[in-house]
């Protein structure tokens, strides 16, 4: 039997008031698709915690800037609807544009500050879509957890606080990060990278356990944690810095020194034409 799949945003809606009021814990899994090992990682986080799994996939147009990756990410849905079933999800939530902003939409989310540094300072509109369509995909299905990954820490960090912020009554669940055997997280845009780029991505993660070895040595400079991390990235003529920085786990503020268990040091750089992040906690 194939996995019960919804695009109407008023059919999940009442599906998942039905669900709750007839004593189901429902877990939500938000995602754009293309799915991989990080990705139903989470499903299984949310298996273990609510009853009914709802995995939306929804290449959601409001978090991509003009010129990025909108009209070319990866789009996979048959291949998707069959992993979750393997995997023991519930119900596709897979809408429209259409569905989700229909014409003359015209309202978001916006969190203020911990949007403000990282991702935000190079992709200016970007939380701001996350957060407006997470809030949506709760009001629609309704979820007693959502579960996010560690990967996108930033992203992480904002829905929390919006979480908080608004009242939601939803609790928000981040699984950790899921790597291939050599160490490079997983990521629906890795599809994007040739063998010859995918070796030099590899730098990438190459580059946060170096950070974690000198943490783990007892160096308490960002500054020179900071260096060392740009300097490894600097040996690939394929990859350009965005940022990399060392920052507080829950707020995202820069940190000057380091405070062992509760900092991370996140890091965004293109290879080639593929914008990639990653972090590691120091
Ligand atoms: P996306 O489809 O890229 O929007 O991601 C959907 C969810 O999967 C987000 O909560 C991501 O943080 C999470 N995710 C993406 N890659 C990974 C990974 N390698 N490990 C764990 N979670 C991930």
């Amino acid at each position: 039997m194939a996995i019960q799949t919804i695009q109407s945003v008023n059919e999940m809606q009442s599906h998942s008031i039905g669900l709750r009021s007839s004593g189901h814990l429902i877990g939500l899994v938000p995602t754009m698709g293309s799915l991989h090992e990080g990705h139903l990682s989470l499903i299984d986080i949310a298996k273990e915690k609510t009853d009914k799994v709802i995995v939306s996939i929804f290449v959601n147009p409001t978090q991509f800037g003009p010129n990025e990756d909108f009209d070319k990410y990866p789009r996979t849905l048959k291949e998707d609807c069959e992993k979750c079933h393997q995997r023991g999800a519930d119900i596709i939530f897979n809408p429209t544009i259409q569905e989700m902003y229909p014409g003359g939409y015209s309202t978001f989310v916006e969190e203020e500050q911990i949007s403000s540094g990282l991702c935000g300072v190079s992709r200016p509109h970007h939380l701001r879509g996350v957060t407006t369509v997470c809030l949506k995909l709760f009001n629609i299905t309704r979820p007693d957890i959502a579960v996010f990954g560690r990967k996108d820490a930033q992203q992480c960090a904002v829905i929390r606080k919006m979480v908080l912020d608004l009242n939601i009554p939803t609790e928000i669940v981040v699984g950790p990060t899921q790597r291939d055997a050599d160490g490079m997280a997983t990521s629906s845009r890795n599809a994007y990278l040739s063998d010859k780029q995918r070796k030099e991505a590899l730098n990438i993660s190459n580059s946060l356990q170096i950070a974690r070895d000198m943490v783990n040595s007892g160096t308490k400079s960002v500054d020179r944690i900071v260096a060392e991390v740009i300097h490894h990235l600097s040996h690939s003529r394929r990859i350009r810095v965005i940022y990399v920085q060392v920052v507080d786990r829950s707020t995202m503020e820069p940190a000057r020194e380091i405070l062992p268990g509760t900092q991370q040091l996140c890091v965004a750089a293109w290879v080639d034409q593929t914008r990639l992040i990653d972090n590691i906690e120091l």
